[in-house]
């Protein structure tokens, strides 16, 4: 296999400085990292980077390397020798935000950390969305225990430090790899990072320091709120570590289909069948609307496709007063059944509207489409 050119493998000229240098090799190594790129040559190319910055981020190699290529940086055994200490790469994958790669767990395992989110799917009926609701939901979190207070020991007891890592937290090894030596940084496998091990624990969490309780808890559902609104109840999700915050709970509402309503924005839709009498001659008609029945006007000549707004009978807004329209959509329905009196009519209107036709400009769905704006 023939070697890369360093240079090339960073993505850099032959002159960077060595910010150039630390620049590149970040760009790349969140790239490439195996934690997020799952490519089968990503993890080749993550070392080829590695080894690539390794290099030319030592002066000294990097100069040997300048005068004499892969061949100034191999030692007796054809491998290239050199040793990194993967710990001091630490800040750097710190601040990719990856967490497996020799990162320090020392500074983490004291510091407060914020409890996580959780997520309750809330289901309403269009009305409890339009209107508003109070609902009672049941959430299973964690909560510090009780018998222990959160430290996981049995009461009366106390942790001892962990001997395996003297309490620090971490192990750091020295392994022979492709690229030479590396100190690599773990979580200390005796105590699992936390420095000291429970002798005796706890008898009611098992050494957690938390328990699973199931919480019910009231919430108020503001009028306006639709699929997919999301409503934060700050401090009510998981509790935090460390005597760290609570994470936040979201109440994520979902709304159940309406037998006839359907739901545009702040609008109500109805679609609402009527007769060729009523389009023709206009009508008072009873209809249904959120608030309630109501009495629509229907003008005499309505054509199919017709939209007519009820103002203030729609959705409440959610962030300032005032509601949205409720739309009515008018088809006009051809009877195909008829009685004999009925046949007898049309047979009449028939030849008083006489045989003549006329191509038309627009279509019925054009028509509701300008409505009801797309
Ligand atoms: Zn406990
Ligand atoms: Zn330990």
């Amino acid at each position: 296999m023939t070697q890369r050119d360093y240079y090339e493998v960073l993505g850099v000229g032959r002159n960077a400085s060595s910010d150039d240098l630390k620049s590149a090799f970040r760009q790349k190594a969140r790239q490439l990292h195996p934690d997020v790129n799952k490519d089968p040559d990503a993890e080749e190319r993550f070392k080829e980077l590695n080894e690539a910055y390794a290099v030319l981020s030592d002066a000294e190699k990097r100069a040997a390397y300048d005068r004499f290529g892969h061949a100034g940086v191999r030692g007796a055994t054809g491998m290239p020798d050199f040793s990194m200490d993967f710990s001091d790469l630490s800040d750097i994958f710190d601040f990719f935000g990856f967490g497996s790669f020799g990162r320090s767990s020392r500074r983490s395992r004291n510091a407060p950390r914020r409890g996580a989110d959780l997520q309750y799917r809330l289901d309403l009926t269009f009305e409890e969305a339009v209107f508003g609701a109070e609902k009672e939901i049941e959430i299973t979190r964690d909560e510090v225990c009780g018998t222990c207070n959160g430290s996981g020991s049995e009461p009366g007891t106390s942790p001892t430090r962990c001997s395996a890592c003297n309490g620090t937290g971490e192990v750091r090894q020295v392994r022979q790899t492709l690229l030479g030596s590396m100190v690599q940084v773990t979580t200390c496998p005796t105590c699992g990072g936390q420095g000291e091990i429970i002798g005796t624990p706890c008898h009611t969490c098992q050494g957690r320091g938390v328990e699973r309780r199931m919480r019910r808890k009231v919430v108020t559902i503001p009028g306006g709120v639709d699929t997919g609104t999301q409503i934060r109840l700050a401090g009510e999700g998981q509790p935090g570590g460390n005597g760290g915050p609570h994470g936040n709970l979201y109440v994520v509402i979902n709304v159940k289909p309406h037998e006839y309503f359907k739901r545009r924005d702040n609008d109500i839709i109805l679609n609402l069948t009527i007769n060729i009498a009523q389009a023709t001659l206009g009508a008072e008609v009873q209809i249904p609307t959120i608030d309630g029945p109501a009495t629509l006007k229907i003008p005499a000549g309505t054509q199919p496709g017709k939209v007519l707004r009820l103002r203030g009978k729609g959705v409440p807004h959610l962030r300032n007063n005032g509601r949205g329209d409720q739309l009515v959509a008018l088809n006009v329905e051809v009877p195909t059944r008829l009685t004999s009196e009925q046949r007898e009519l049309f047979e009449k209107l028939a030849k008083s509207l006489g045989s003549e036709v006329h191509p038309a400009e627009r279509s019925f769905l054009d028509w509701l489409k300008d409505a009801l704006g797309g």
